[in-house]
């Protein structure tokens, strides 16, 4: 197993004021590899969608926790985005196009396809005990070092 040259973890309440403090944390964080413009506009947005989802879905009835935790690595980065609530019955289904379990709330049931399209690799895990892990992968492009004349 190839170790990340470096990781951190974030915690904060699942309130919509901390999805653009989540968003910019990441990118961040990830900046230190020099990621592409896009690549790092990909990262900020499934990451927005995954917290969003911990905002809207995990927690109908108090505010809990959302932790992140990103591990990178020299051309790759690994997010995870993880709550301790209600939990997803149907990964395959919720990860559908246009599934949604709320759809009189303006959502529209593709937040997971957009993590799917932005980022490289996308998991769903069960967490022990309750709440849902967002595992995602994205990999950096090769970055040459171009000599002036050439
Ligand atoms: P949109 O993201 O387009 O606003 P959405 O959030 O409903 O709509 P997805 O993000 O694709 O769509 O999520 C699909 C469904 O998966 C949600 O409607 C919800 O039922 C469930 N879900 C997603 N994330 C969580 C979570 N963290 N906890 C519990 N349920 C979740
Ligand atoms: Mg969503």
């Amino acid at each position: 197993m190839i170790k990340p040259i470096n990781e951190m973890n974030i915690s904060f309440k699942a309130l919509s004021v901390n999805e653009g403090f989540a968003r910019a944390c990441v990118a961040a964080f990830c900046a230190q590899v020099n990621p592409s413009l896009d690549e790092i506009t990909d990262i900020k947005t499934a990451v927005s969608e995954a917290v969003t989802n911990c905002v809207v879905h995990a927690y109908p009835k108090k505010v809990g926790d959302v932790n992140i935790k990103v591990e990178l690595y020299e051309n790759s980065v690994i997010i995870f985005v993880s709550d301790n609530g209600i939990g997803i019955e149907d990964f395959e289904r919720a990860r559908e196009p246009f599934f949604t379990t709320k759809p009189n709330e303006e959502r529209s049931g593709m937040g997971f396809t957009v993590m799917e399209s932005f980022m490289d690799k996308l998991e769903l895990l069960k967490n022990e005990g309750r709440g849902v892990t967002v595992k995602m992968e994205k990999f950096f492009s090769i970055k040459k070092n171009i000599a002036v004349g050439e």
